[in-house]
């Protein structure tokens, strides 16, 4: 079997993004393999946990693929104050006399966005709309690469590491089953340090925020990598309970087009043609026709508009994602007129310090936290969804009351269908079925 057929039988999915299946993105030949360590989030540490703990896994894995797709260039992007880590990974190509380089750059944020990071490791910008392989690079976050060595050697994905984090009595890096409930993640920490909090599945940039009440049935998926708990009146927390009528009425009014948005904006700053604040200043006629609101289009989300530049505290990332889902709605897709981008003269000093984006987020005593390390969660039950990421859903393969092995395909998506197949995470009985696989332990 080779090396795509062990991921796809794996069912590795992008293990930091919106989930996208490992096989189909590493089914190209291109020049540049570049494997993110810089996790772009403030606060969450999964990534470095494994690049500290498990180099040798992740280099060797790091060749097998670079070899794979033919890249001339396989470089590991890693933050400048990841001394623990660089050493460790040091140490692994020495010790394996690998060509792979490291790439280290100062710490802001999105460092971790992949756009980003193709820009500051090729000197390419990708098109606006456009992915990676538009400019011959190719981007693998590392805990997807370390799920590729666990494929290498027949293992398919089981479990997440989870940073938890906030207001949580023992913060920890968790070794979770996939399909085992927050609530259990919560638990296992000591529970939260507060009653009233809510949740930030992610990082606080990007993260899905969560109320308390859904911590019984939300579970870890393959592309979970923390969770974050904030009291319930925490700026963060307001920002996400304000209506999208509110968020236009407070642009209409407030915003005084001093431009900090789009100056600070890092995918206008590598030369993308999206202005927020003149989609702003459309926002009061929602004239989803005019150019500047399909600028929407190409936002990603990162929050930098909203939660760092922006001196009226207005929303225009919310405002994007509003305006995306109207625009898509309508059929209306980005077309690029122009390829030949160029990034702004002034990036460099545009930069987002990543302590100075915590602290403007009122998150830094978080920061301070000392985490515990690889505490296993054992979950009696686990609820595993059918779909992990983007594609189509797994069909059940097992039946209710099969007694299954941890590690055992439990639901398989069709050869040539985009998708994932899953895995027990836990041995125990199937107990029920539905678009998720419920499997008790025994
Ligand atoms: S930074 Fe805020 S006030 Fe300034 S143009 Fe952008 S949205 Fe308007
Ligand atoms: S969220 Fe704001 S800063 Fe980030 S890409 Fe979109 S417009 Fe730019």
């Amino acid at each position: 079997m080779d090396l795509l057929e062990k991921i796809r039988e794996a069912g590795i999915i992008g293990a930091g993004g919106a989930g996208f299946p490992t096989h189909v993105k590493l089914n190209c030949k291109v020049e540049y393999f570049i494997v993110n360590g810089l996790e772009c989030e403030p606060l969450l540490a999964s990534d470095k946990f494994m690049m500290r703990n498990y180099s040798d896994e992740i280099l060797q894995a790091t060749e097998e693929i670079g070899k794979a797709i033919g890249a001339q260039h396989v470089v590991i992007g890693l933050k400048e104050e990841y001394e623990e880590e660089i050493k460790a990974l040091k140490n692994s190509i020495l010790k394996f006399n690998s060509k792979v380089k490291l790439h280290l750059s100062r710490a802001f944020y999105p460092a971790g966005d992949e756009q980003i990071l193709v820009y500051e490791i090729t000197g390419k910008t990708i098109p606006p709309g456009g992915i990676p392989l538009n400019v011959g690079a190719v981007v693998s976050n590392s805990g997807t690469v370390f799920n590729v060595f666990e494929a290498m050697h027949n293992k398919s994905v089981t479990y997440k590491f989870v940073t938890v984090i906030g207001e949580v009595n023992i913060p920890s890096i968790l070794k979770v089953p996939i399909g085992t409930t927050v609530k259990e993640c919560l638990e296992k920490c000591g529970g939260t340090t507060i009653k009233d909090y809510m949740i930030i599945m992610g990082g606080p940039m990007m993260g899905r925020k969560m109320k308390k009440e859904d911590i019984d049935t939300r579970v870890i998926k393959k592309t979970d990598g923390g969770i974050i708990a904030i009291p319930k009146d925490h700026y963060l927390a307001q920002k996400e309970n304000m209506t999208i009528e509110h968020m236009k009425n407070q642009a209409k009014s407030a915003c005084i087009q001093c431009h900090f948005c789009t100056d600070m904006c890092p995918r206008n700053l590598i030369g993308h043609p999206l202005n927020p604040h003149k989609i702003m200043r459309n926002i009061a006629l929602e004239q989803l026709d005019n150019e500047a609101t399909k600028q929407a289009l190409i936002c990603c989300e990162c929050g930098v508009c909203e939660l760092y530049a922006c001196p009226m505290g207005l929303s225009p990332k919310r405002i994007n994602v509003y305006l995306k889902g109207k625009l898509r709605d309508r059929g209306v897709k980005w077309q690029n007129v122009n390829n030949a981008v160029s990034a702004n003269v002034f990036r460099e000093y545009r930069k987002v310090p990543t302590d100075r984006l915590v602290a403007r987020l009122g998150l830094s005593k978080y920061k301070r936290q000392r985490l515990q390390e690889e505490e296993e969660v054992k979950p009696a039950e686990v609820r595993i969804p059918l779909r992990q990421g983007i594609g189509a859903e797994a069909s059940p393969i097992v039946k209710v009351n099969d007694v299954v092995e941890q590690g055992q395909l439990i639901g398989m998506v069709e050869e040539g269908k985009m998708g994932s197949n899953v895995h027990a995470s836990i041995s125990g009985v199937v107990s029920e079925i539905s678009d998720s696989i419920v499997i008790k332990a025994i």
